[in-house]
């Protein structure tokens, strides 16, 4: 039966394909058959993994020795070690694999549900009620079977053409992706500028969230329409419906090929003011689509991602080697590192550390100063590439003066380590700050007086000023990108900066959003950075505006505090 699903579109496009289910987070695992001789291999990831959680079930139990809840706490770790020690689980488990020659994944999931009807027996409620600690335990050695480096997906049913449906799926999920050849990408969960989000859009491919119950409503290998311009999932469409959006497809593909016309000529307004357009980046790879979509610089390479997936951090010859790769590649071009942004939502696989309020907690800058070796790390490594290239360095979620000082401080120690060991580096290498908190916004005198530049982050700037968890798809709704405490925000972020005569560009995504364009010219803005994929189009706009035509309408939607106002002016401006 067909039928329709709706949910944010985060990247556009269309896809036609078949559904591949698949949760990292869930106990929903793939089943695959395994060769006999593999089977002793698929025991040992077993054994692996149980070994790892009863070191994580140890090390957490060591650190709540003492505190007021350590008795409570200590309980709780004795049961799921105790639970991890059931034969069901952990000799079943083995047994069952040798028996049916298939994956540990699945082997672990089959005995769970084994000792989850045997606690339904269990006569005593709160006994009873011990199932979801089954869970709990299940699901960590899943992670640590999952997370294990040895680790491969289930391979996909149709090559070429699946489709990934997940209930929610951490921007670290979303990476992995990155490998694999998926035609869209929908999940559940997440908002519109929530990292799974801004991950998904970096794969070029449609990908829609916030839908619900995909996950539930979607079988495997299902037919799907995706069109992530418009948030909607066809399910099982008939053949009158499928070719019209082949058709379609095949308009949006003629028109991309178009678009690649423009890639080198200069993105110039048509009253001669020129644009620069930078891309933002998550790993080095991405530096080929950056050059395939003449891109002029890298505006924001969020270098958090260097260091997810993996057991261990990246040490200072690995970051170094990623950045001069990067910087080598675009042969003098500007490149701007933001030092990690770890904490909130990309979190250290072994960081045990869960907070209550994450977006709010130990997170980019916070957690650099709190973990001075790490830092100091980072921006050795950024410095060493410093000479292969234009790099900047841009430090996330400043929120106050003490920290820039210290951050300045960080960056001179860094540099000066390197001259008594005689390492060459760029003496001169900018540091920015990321404007993406309003208090920053609201002093930023003090802060252009120390910095070289400044980015401004409307993701988090969105998030902080209207108080809405950008990654809560239950608030997604509230996140308005067009409320008039944003653009006011944004607009004298822009001005201010303009008027001291300091670099300033927009990093987040309204920088790649078509309806920003003009809004972001008119305010003053010259320099945007965004997804490479959608280089092309902003460009297409860029070259279509004319300065002296758009300030005047800019100023009215300032001046406008009535949300359909904004909206009829916005049309007209991008009319
Ligand atoms: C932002 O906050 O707008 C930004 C560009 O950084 P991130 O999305 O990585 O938080
Ligand atoms: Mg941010």
């Amino acid at each position: 039966m067909s039928f329709v699903l709706h949910g944010v579109g985060v990247s556009g496009g269309i896809a036609i394909g078949h559904a591949h289910l698949a949760s990292h987070a869930a106990l929903e695992v793939a089943h695959h058959t395994v060769p006999q001789d593999q089977v002793s291999n698929e025991i040992s990831r077993l054994d692996t993994a149980f070994t790892a959680v009863r070191e994580e079930l140890e090390a957490l139990h060591a650190s709540v020795v003492s505190g007021p809840a350590a008795a409570e706490y200590g309980a709780f770790l004795d049961l799921h070690r105790m639970i991890l020690d059931d034969p069901t689980l952990s000799t079943a488990a083995k047994t069952y694999i040798a028996q049916n020659q298939c994956n540990a994944e699945w082997a672990i999931t089959q005995q769970m549900d084994v000792l989850m009807a045997q606690f339904e027996e269990i006569e005593d409620a709160y006994l009873r009620e011990r199932k979801t600690d089954v869970i709990q335990v299940v699901e960590r050695v899943l992670k640590a079977l999952l997370g294990h480096p040895g680790y491969v997906p289930a391979p996909l049913k149709h090559d070429g053409d699946s489709i990934l449906v997940a209930h929610d799926l951490s921007p670290a999920d979303v990476l992995q992706y990155k490998q694999h050849w998926f035609t869209a990408f929908l999940t559940d969960l997440g908002g519109l500028t929530s990292h799974t989000a801004i991950v998904a859009r970096s794969l070029n491919i449609p990908s829609i969230v916030a839908l619900h119950h995909a996950r539930q409503l979607i079988r495997d290998n299902d037919v799907l329409i995706v069109d992530g311009s418009q948030g909607v999932v066809i399910v099982d469409p008939d053949e009158h419906v499928l070719s019209e959006y082949r058709l379609r497809q095949s308009q949006l593909e003629l028109e991309k090929q178009k678009l690649k016309r423009i890639k080198t000529i200069a993105a110039t307004t048509l009253d001669g003011t020129t644009i620069e357009l930078h891309a933002n980046i998550e790993l080095p790879q991405d530096v080929e689509q950056v050059k395939e979509n003449g891109a002029t610089g890298i505006g924001l390479f969020r270098s958090e991602f260097l260091f997810l997936n993996r057991d261990t951090l990246p040490d200072e010859d690995e970051q170094f080697e990623a950045y001069r790769t990067v910087a080598r590649k675009m042969r003098g071009l500007p490149v701007t590192i933001r030092t990690f942004d770890l904490g909130a939502d990309k979190n250290l696989d072994h960081a045990k550390r869960v907070a209550a309020n994450p977006a709010l907690g130990l997170r980019a800058i916070r957690l650099s100063l709190a973990e001075p070796q790490m830092f100091n790390t980072q921006l050795r490594a950024i410095l060493r590439a410093s000479r292969y290239g234009q790099i900047h360095i841009l430090v996330p979620m400043l929120s106050s003066v003490s920290e820039i000082t210290q951050t300045l401080h960080f960056v001179e120690n860094a540099k000066q380590s390197l001259r008594n060991e005689k390492i060459p580096f760029d003496e001169k290498i900018q540091v920015g700050g990321m404007i993406e908190i309003p208090a920053a916004a609201l002093c930023l005198d003090i802060f252009m007086r120390k910095l070289d530049f400044l980015s401004i982050g409307t993701n988090d700037l969105i998030q902080y000023t209207l108080a809405i968890d950008r990654a809560d798809d239950s608030v997604a709704h509230l996140y308005d990108s067009l409320h008039p405490a944003v653009l006011r925000l944004v607009a004298h972020i822009i001005r201010s900066a303009n008027r001291t005569g300091i670099p300033v560009s927009v990093c987040g995504e309204i920088a790649g959003d078509l309806v920003f364009t003009r809004l972001l010219l008119g305010f003053g803005l010259r320099s945007f950075s965004m997804h490479p994929a959608q280089l092309l189009t902003v460009k297409r706009e860029v070259l279509r505006s004319n300065l002296p035509d758009i300030i005047p309408l800019t100023q009215k939607i300032l001046k406008a505090d009535d949300p359909d106002r904004i909206h009829a002016l916005l049309m007209k401006l991008n009319g």
